[in-house]
């Protein structure tokens, strides 16, 4: 099969022909129809990203192995099973994949929470992932049907950017009479404003700098939207919420400047939820707690 793989970093990538896979016991090979781009194949490309004080941390520091075939956001068909994966998915039924694999042995996977695992083995992260013609998933359980109504293409990004913001709408602990600050209105920003609304019918302050992104954001079904550009946003803020705050900050940018401004609009016993690689630091002490 052919794969695009990264061979050294900041290379371009190399489309080579590599051995098809052939899946023993629980495995399943997949035929991969649609992969997502996500932001950290170009931290992996790149070979690392840049820590809070400027210095490059290395992907090879922390387990990764090039040459690799990057992508965690996979869509497909089932093309060929192992023998125990036969009595749970047919031939050429649509799917995706989960591709936060564990090793099954730390306590991050004895309590169900396999993406935080000690020695994570992640498709398309620590081992071969989506730029591929086939990818092989290493037990069905790794693997859900698509519904007919749903397009691959769609379902391909779900594993990554709606499952990291469904995590985060969860973890904020939404009520439906909440109001709920969503910062940064990207591809995970979008998501968890469809998600709060539709799993927990909250009102959304939707918070961007780009007026155009507000405008898509609004269309996904922000009820409010901010632009922190301007000089009075935390008052804006507080002026929507009858001046007692947010109950819930989501914050997709997640640095000290975003930080530091979401300590000001938080309502007594509300979340903040940062989603993000990047560290940040408060520099003033906040006047409201958040907890
Ligand atoms: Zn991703
Ligand atoms: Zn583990």
């Amino acid at each position: 099969m052919k794969s695009a793989r990264i061979i050294k970093p900041k290379e371009p990538l190399e489309v080579q022909e590599t051995e098809n896979s052939k899946p023993n016991g629980s495995e399943v090979l997949i035929k991969v129809q649609s992969c997502g781009v996500c932001h950290s194949d170009i931290h992996l490309w790149k070979g690392g990203y840049t820590g809070p004080n400027g210095q490059f941390m290395k992907t090879t520091d922390r387990g990764v192995k090039y040459p690799l075939t990057p992508e965690h956001e996979i869509a497909g068909i089932v093309s060929e099973m192992g023998e125990d994966a036969k009595q749970i998915f047919k031939k050429d039924e649509k799917v995706m994949v989960y591709p936060w694999v564990g090793e099954g042995l730390c306590p991050a996977c004895k309590t169900g929470n396999e993406n935080l695992c000690d020695h994570p083995r992640s498709i398309g992260v620590y081992n071969d992932g989506g730029y591929a013609e086939y990818v092989l998933v290493p037990n069905y359980r790794y693997l859900l049907r698509i519904p007919d109504e749903i397009e691959v293409d769609i379902a391909a990004t779900l594993s990554c950017s709606a499952l990291t913001a469904y995590s985060a709408v969860k973890n904020a602990e939404i009520r439906p009479d909440n109001n709920v600050v969503i910062i940064g209105t990207g591809g995970l920003g979008l998501m968890a404003i469809q998600l709060a609304k539709a799993v927990f019918g909250a009102r959304i302050i939707a918070i961007d700098i780009d007026d155009d992104k507000l405008k898509i954001a609004r269309n996904n079904g922000a009820d409010e939207i901010v632009n922190s550009k301007s000089n009075n946003a935390i008052q804006e803020i507080k002026e929507i919420t009858d001046n007692s705050g947010a109950d819930a900050v989501i914050d997709f940018v997640n640095n000290s400047k975003t930080v530091e401004s979401d300590m000001q609009f938080l309502r007594r016993r509300a979340k903040v939820v940062l989603v993000g690689l990047f560290w940040w630091r408060v520099e003033t002490k906040p006047d409201i707690y958040a907890y």
